[in-house]
């Protein structure tokens, strides 16, 4: 059994689902299960139109889901054709009634929480994949559609929601198992789920690539296809350096640290369950399916460049925390750490001298309160517009005098934290955000201009 995962840009229109359906029957020997994105940029449509209901502008949201409406419409039309067209017509009309009859309930109180913002999201997948399985079925593939929110089971923190992977596995295999079992080709929507008493949740901004995994896991798959729009992990994000290159294979440990610093190719909760069930994950082209992508595993050979790839994570808030008086003091780290934890802000980079600390977080609205909460300990200072650059690679276990050959290259720019030693396979350190786009250019040009054939192209 293998899992195929399709990003929104490959179900972005009627051309690039109909490309899906092709690279699916390619792999129906190896009883593919499909999970779906929401085509492209439909979930931030999504949630534009469920702010503005909450502001209580009901014209505006109704107006916004009127064009998602009209998209989903044409593509299901060219898709489908004018004869099944028809028949499939009423079924998106009465998901698009629902989402309108929803909004207008939003307007008409003004108020939006996370349970019903996540309401509203999950109509990209819902709607994609009824899409995906009816042109499939279309295609001459046996399809079967699954309703992603009846197999992965999640807690109720919306937005970000955590699944259960017991509870999840067990659906996993009611729902989806006998379908395979019995030649047919599941399709569902990623990103979606659902709580215990069945109220709809998301897991996260980017969550179908942790979804298909969860799939995968669940399903004891041989493998997990990341189908995307770039030819695999490449050795920096392609838009802010064009010369990047494909990286053939790494390892889970790289990857998952690249993802988690910031390569958007993979949703950083991904690599986990594979792990877990030591199943290799590929990241694949869907314009380009014929070229052999990355293959991510537990082991990768060995690389004769120093780093495997370099991310940017951008958005960050420096935190400097300082307090003279905790001079020798015990407690005052894990003091520190309780703040963070009551406001539920999940710290990303430490460094610390004797007394003072600086933490980075991902910016947002919570900081000036956790700030706040944290002045009662120490001086607090924090600052946005800053950026964490992670260079990856298991060679640098080994390798002497790294930090002087990556600083080497950059040696005007201001370093404002720097990190090495946890995971052992990278060297992270923050900047100004504005000054992403040039180190990037120039640590890619000093590390990759030549590259180890066995493990680049
Ligand atoms: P999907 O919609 O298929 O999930 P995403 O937009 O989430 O696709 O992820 C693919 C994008 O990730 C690429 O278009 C690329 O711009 C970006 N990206 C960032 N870092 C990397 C990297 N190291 N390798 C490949 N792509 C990267
Ligand atoms: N559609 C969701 C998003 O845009 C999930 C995903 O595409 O992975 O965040
Ligand atoms: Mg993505």
């Amino acid at each position: 059994m293998l899992v195929m995962k399709f990003g929104g840009t490959s179900m972005e229109d009627a051309k690039a689902i109909d490309r899906a359906a092709a690279i699916v029957k390619s792999r129906l020997p190896q009883q593919p299960v499909v999970v779906v994105s929401a085509m492209a940029k439909v979930t931030d449509q999504l949630l534009a139109t469920a702010r503005a209901a909450g502001t209580g502008d009901r014209e505006q949201a109704l107006k916004l889901s009127r064009r998602l409406r009209e998209r989903h419409y044409n593509v299901a039309g060219e898709l489908l054709g004018t004869g099944l067209f028809t028949q499939f017509h009423s079924e998106l009309e009465s998901d698009f009634d629902a989402l309108d009859e929803l909004l207008r309930g939003i307007a008409a109180v003004r108020e939006l929480t996370p349970r019903t913002t996540d309401m509203v999201a999950a109509n990209g997948e819902l709607l994609s994949s009824k899409i995906a399985a009816a042109a499939f079925s279309a295609r001459g593939l046996k399809t079967k559609l699954v309703d992603a929110r009846e197999c992965i089971v999640t807690d109720d923190t919306h937005a970000r929601a955590i699944p259960y992977f017991e509870d999840t596995k067990e659906r996993l295999r009611a729902e989806v198992k006998p379908a395979v079992d019995a030649g047919r080709v599941p399709v569902m929507g990623g990103f979606i789920g659902a709580t215990r008493s069945g109220t709809t949740t998301t897991i996260g901004r980017g969550g179908s690539d942790f979804s298909a995994a969860i799939v995968g896991a669940g399903l004891d798959a041989e493998r997990i296809e990341i189908w995307t729009d770039v030819d695999g992990m490449m050795t920096t994000d392609p838009n802010l350096c064009p010369e990047a290159r494909r990286i053939k294979v790494i390892s889970f440990d790289e990857a998952a640290e690249l993802a988690y610093f910031g390569a958007k190719v993979l949703h950083p909760a991904t690599l986990l369950p594979a792990i877990q069930k030591n199943i290799p994950v590929y990241v694949l082209n869907s314009r380009n399916p014929t070229c052999e992508g990355t293959r991510i595993t537990a082991r990768a050979p060995r690389c004769r460049n120093l780093f495997k790839a370099i991310a940017a994570k951008k958005r960050i808030t420096i935190i400097d925390v300082a307090a003279t008086r905790m001079l020798m003091a015990h407690g005052y780290l894990k003091s520190i750490f309780e703040a963070f934890d009551r406001h539920r802000v999940p710290v990303d980079v430490v460094s610390t001298s004797e007394v003072s600390v600086s933490l980075t977080v991902d910016s947002t609205a919570a900081i000036p309160t956790l700030a706040e909460d944290l002045a009662k300990l120490a001086d607090v200072k924090y600052e946005g517009r800053k950026a964490i650059v992670c260079l990856v690679g298991e060679a640098l276990r080994e390798a002497p005098g790294v930090a002087a050959r990556v600083f080497g290259v950059i040696p005007e720019v201001k370093i404002r934290m720097i990190s090495q030693g946890a995971s052992e396979i990278n060297l992270t350190f923050v900047i100004e955000e504005e000054a992403v786009p040039e180190v990037i250019k120039r640590l890619h040009a000093a590390f990759f201009s030549e590259v180890d054939p066995e493990v680049f192209e």
